[in-house]
């Protein structure tokens, strides 16, 4: 198996911002997993997963860690009744056809979340009402101490979290959708998807929503919308000025003008609305915003 040095993770970013990892390896099966989790043990190193990296800020600094990057089985898709069995490493989107042309449905809230199922299992990911939780039978998940099945509670799966921890790779998970015909999912997709384009921003380098709704009447977009922030600019990176709640990579961004943007949102949101907006983006590497 090979493991490489010193990989740059701005390309295995959607926001394109990172430095290096200090390690770097691309597994296709559980063995492999197995074997690199080993790997990293012998050398005391830190182990962490890459998805499609659409809710990851990798520190400018880079990641002193072996960064997996599941592929090949670890990213096929196959179906048994209504039972979908995905790699961690398969797109949402691979999902998805897959479970269209086999008639099942369930997922479609996944339509428009950029991921992988194991990106999506580690942030409970979900939209439109639809998330992870709902339809996750279980997921095999490897540790440097062996490997097991978890349901969802054990998951802990609630708003936008799991219990999940550097270290704890999702190989596969298996999804209990429901039949229904092709013709509605796709329909259903298609409308989901246009209300995605209308209200957010599209075809923009960008992590999605940067920080988690609070207890509150308005979300955080709206509340930093009222805070003046849309199209508020720092370096290279701007709240986008189509909806507040994403910061968009509008010209050779780094990861240091995103965090300076994200602590002057929550600096802002905490002074006008009192309150306290808690990062819905993966952190990786040596990044921290400051105390309010
Ligand atoms: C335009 C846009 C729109 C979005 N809309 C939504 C939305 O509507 N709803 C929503 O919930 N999210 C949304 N997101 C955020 C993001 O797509 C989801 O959080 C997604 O589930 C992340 O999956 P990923 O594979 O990209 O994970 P990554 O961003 O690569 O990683 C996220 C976290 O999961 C961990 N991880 C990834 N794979 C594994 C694995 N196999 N095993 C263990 N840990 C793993 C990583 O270490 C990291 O901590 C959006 C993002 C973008 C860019």
């Amino acid at each position: 198996m090979t493991v490489d040095e010193h990989v740059e993770l701005s390309s295995y970013t959607t926001l394109g911002t990172g430095g290096p990892a200090r390690a770097f390896a691309r597994p296709n099966s559980a063995p492999e997993v197995d074997e690199l989790l080993r790997w990293a043990r012998e050398r005391g190193l830190a182990v962490a997963t890459v998805g499609l990296g659409s809710n990851l800020l990798v520190a400018d600094e880079g990641v002193d860690a072996l960064l997996l990057k599941l592929v090949g089985e670890l990213a096929s898709v196959s179906s048994d009744g209504d039972v979908v069995r995905a790699g961690g490493g398969a797109a949402n989107a691979v999902v998805l056809h897959h479970a269209r042309n086999a008639g099942l449905g369930g997922f479609e809230f996944a339509c428009a979340i950029p991921g992988t199922v194991g990106g999506g299992v580690w942030m409970n990911g979900g939209a439109y009402g639809g998330d992870f939780a709902g339809v996750l039978e279980r997921a095999l998940v490897a540790t440097k101490d062996g490997s097991g099945w978890l349901s969802p509670t054990e998951l802990g799966l609630t708003y936008r979290h799991s219990e999940l921890r550097h270290g704890q790779v999702v190989l596969r998970a298996e999804l209990r959708l429901k039949p229904r015909p092709p013709d509605e999912i796709k329909a259903e997709v298609r409308e989901l998807n246009a209300r995605r384009k209308a209200a957010q921003p599209t075809n923009r380098r960008t992590f999605g929503s940067v920080f988690k709704n609070p207890q509150h009447e308005l979300s955080a977009g709206r509340m930093l919308e009222a805070c003046g922030l849309k199209g508020h600019r720092i370096g290279g990176a701007q709240i986008s000025p189509k909806h507040a709640n994403f910061i968009e990579n509008a010209d050779g961004a780094t990861t240091a003008d995103a965090l300076a943007l994200m602590a002057e949102a929550r600096r802002r949101a905490h002074e006008q609305f009192g309150a306290l907006l808690e990062h819905e983006v993966e952190f990786l590497g040596p990044l921290e915003l400051p105390d309010l």
